[in-house]
């Protein structure tokens, strides 16, 4: 239920602070009680509204089955309400920058609310020196300012070891999703948000 919730708040964004009706996103039609059954409506209805059959997003099943997957793990394995909260963030930034290309600044302020408790200050000025030279040298397209202010605003807890084996995570998986999907660019912030999830329960 969560997942879909944070889904919709990241397909709906620029207009995500108008409240969130559960409606069909064509007809606008309100949704039924059992609409909102998560994965299983999705697949009783086929994939389309009961009302106009317009197709849904197929992205709202993928959240709804991540969201799934998330909560088992963190049910097998306990984690702290930060955990949970970091996890959403990290869950709303993927699927917003899957589908808008751009991370908004709340992001980067609630990542660094949550772990500036624990800024490790050698990372911290290696991420701003590395944002840096990224902004100077690199063509633009391939970075946007969001993924260079996401380097810096994620990391902050981390080690340096730790950084290094986020981004071999996240450069191979961009690699391998431009490979599968054929596009020239893949959201390099969508690749980080997976990876640092992946990341915070390897360390
Ligand atoms: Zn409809």
């Amino acid at each position: 239920m969560l997942s879909s919730f944070l889904f919709c708040r990241a397909l709906r964004y620029p207009q995500s602070d108008k409240p969130l009706m559960s409606q069909c996103d064509s007809c606008k039609r309100k949704l039924h009680l059992l609409d909102k059954i998560p994965l299983l409506s999705y697949i009783v209805l086929r994939g389309r509204c009961r009302n106009c059959h317009t197709k849904i997003n197929s992205l709202h099943f993928i959240a709804e089955l991540l969201g799934l997957l998330i909560g088992l793990v963190f049910t097998l394995f306990p984690h702290t309400i930060k955990a949970h909260l970091y996890v959403s963030i990290l869950f709303t930034l993927f699927f917003t920058d899957w589908l808008h290309q751009l991370i908004p600044d709340r992001f980067h302020f609630f990542l660094i609310l949550l772990n500036i408790h624990a800024i490790n200050k050698m990372t911290l000025f290696i991420m701003l020196l590395v944002s840096l030279v990224l902004l100077i040298f690199v063509k633009k397209g391939y970075f946007g300012m969001g993924d260079v202010k996401l380097m810096v605003s994620s990391t902050l807890h981390l080690s340096i070891t730790h950084v290094n084996c986020l981004v071999l995570i996240a450069s191979s998986m961009t690699l391998v999703l431009m490979m599968i999907t054929k596009k020239a660019q893949f959201p390099f912030g969508s690749s980080w948000a997976v990876s640092l999830i992946l990341l915070n329960h390897l360390i």
